[in-house]
This record gives C-alpha cells, sequence and structure tokens, in this order.
C-alpha cells in the first residue's frame, strides 16, 4: 500500500490530466488524498497480515475519496482484504483468489464490464495475466510483473473505446481517442504490488 501511495504522488499530475478531457481533472487529486490517509491509517493502526492491511486501507478510500473511484478501489480492496482473512501470510493462489473477488465486487458495484473505459480494462487482463502465468507455474513476483504488463497494456487499450460507465460516458463520442484515468491509475496499482512481492 506505500508502494501504492508512491506511485499516486509521483503520478497525481498525470491522473489528474488524463480526467481533464474525459472528467473533472480530479483523478489525481482524489487517489492522492485516499492513499495518504491509508499511509497514515496503516502507521496509526499497524494492522498485521494482508487481510487486515486490506480491510483498513479499502475503508479509508471510501471514506476519504469523494469521486467514484474510491467506493470502486474501497470495494476491490476490502473484498481482497476480507477474502484473504487473518492469515499472516498468502501464496500466490490465495493472492489470485483474493484479486478476482476484489475485482469482480468492482464490477458488481459499478455496472462495468470489460471494454467500457474504466479501470476494469487495465484490472481484468492483469487479473487473467496472473492467473496464466501461476498456472504455468511461475512464481508470483513474476506472474504479479506479468500482470502489471497486462494493465499497462488494457490501459492503452482505452484509447479507442467509447466510455459507457463513469463521468466519461456523458461525452458519448467524445469519449474516444483518450486513455481511462482509472485504468492508468490501475497501472500504478498493480505495478505497485509488483513491485512489493518482486
Ligand atoms: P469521478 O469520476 O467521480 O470524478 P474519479 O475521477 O476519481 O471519479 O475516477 C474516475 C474513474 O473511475 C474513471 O476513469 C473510471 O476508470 C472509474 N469509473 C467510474 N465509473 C466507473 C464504473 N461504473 N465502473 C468502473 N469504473 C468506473
Ligand atoms: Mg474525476
Ligand atoms: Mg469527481
Amino acid at each position: 500500500m506505500n508502494a501504492a501511495a508512491d506511485a499516486v504522488d509521483r503520478e497525481a499530475d498525470r491522473l489528474t490530466e488524463l480526467d481533464s478531457p474525459i472528467g473533472d481533472a480530479d483523478h489525481g487529486t482524489n487517489l492522492r488524498r485516499g492513499f495518504t490517509a491509508v499511509r497514515q491509517g496503516l502507521r496509526d493502526d499497524q494492522p498485521s497480515g494482508p487481510g487486515p492491511v486490506l480491510l483498513l486501507s479499502g475503508r479509508l478510500l471510501v471514506s476519504k475519496v469523494g469521486g467514484a473511484s474510491g467506493p470502486l478501489y474501497g470495494t476491490l480492496l476490502r473484498r481482497a482484504g476480507k477474502a484473504l482473512g487473518d492469515e499472516s501470510a498468502a501464496d500466490g493462489r490465495q493472492v489470485a483468489a483474493a484479486l478476482r473477488i476484489g475485482v469482480e465486487a468492482v464490477g458488481q458495484l459499478g455496472g462495468a464490464v470489460e471494454g467500457d473505459k474504466t479501470m476494469l480494462d487495465a484490472l481484468f487482463p492483469a487479473l487473467t495475466a496472473l492467473e496464466e502465468a501461476l498456472e504455468s507455474g511461475e512464481d508470483l513476483a513474476d506472474a504479479l510483473a506479468a500482470a502489471g504488463r497486462a494493465a499497462a497494456e488494457g490501459a492503452t487499450a482505452t484509447v479507442p473505446l467509447r466510455a459507457r460507465r463513469g463521468r466519461a460516458s456523458y461525452l458519448g463520442e467524445r469519449s474516444v481517442g483518450h486513455e481511462d484515468p482509472g485504468a492508468a491509475s490501475s497501472v500504478l496499482l498493480v505495478t505497485a504490488l509488483a513491485e512489493a512481492v518482486g
């Protein structure tokens, strides 16, 4: 989570710029506020184990981020954290299963599917790459690195799409030709996870 907070700090301006032509130019600001609270909350409460860390982080994102991305990312982390439970560690299979539960919960909450030009266009390809790499015997660090690359490809592939969910969908055809800011932030989060494990 600290690696994610660092990446969000570093890239906040770019995320807000991506949110300017097809949104309300606050995505970087929203996430920076949320992840600053996460960093502080983890320092204060010192939850132990991956499940409690994700639960607390998710709760803080839901409560601190005003925009759509707060409840969406917050739900992802909370559901993944709940799936991991109180174990002090998780193996690759458990991480992948928890992330699947979290990412699917984002789809349920926001009603988006792949191709709608949202964060899910980075998250689902990342998840698939993670599962396939683990399936073929790669260790978790390599599998997460593959997930990061798949997320980046997925985010780039949102450029020609027309948005069907979220604020960008109000623009209809005019949303075409821009990368989705939430897909771009998902690349940062998946990459941060890969860095932390690698
Ligand atoms: P807001 O649009 O409320 O200002 P943000 O700018 O923080 O919130 O986040 C916008 C991002 O949230 C979008 O780029 C998109 O990736 C994601 N998003 C918005 N609505 C949905 C949804 N229904 N399902 C999945 N992701 C969504
Ligand atoms: Mg916005
Ligand atoms: Mg907003």
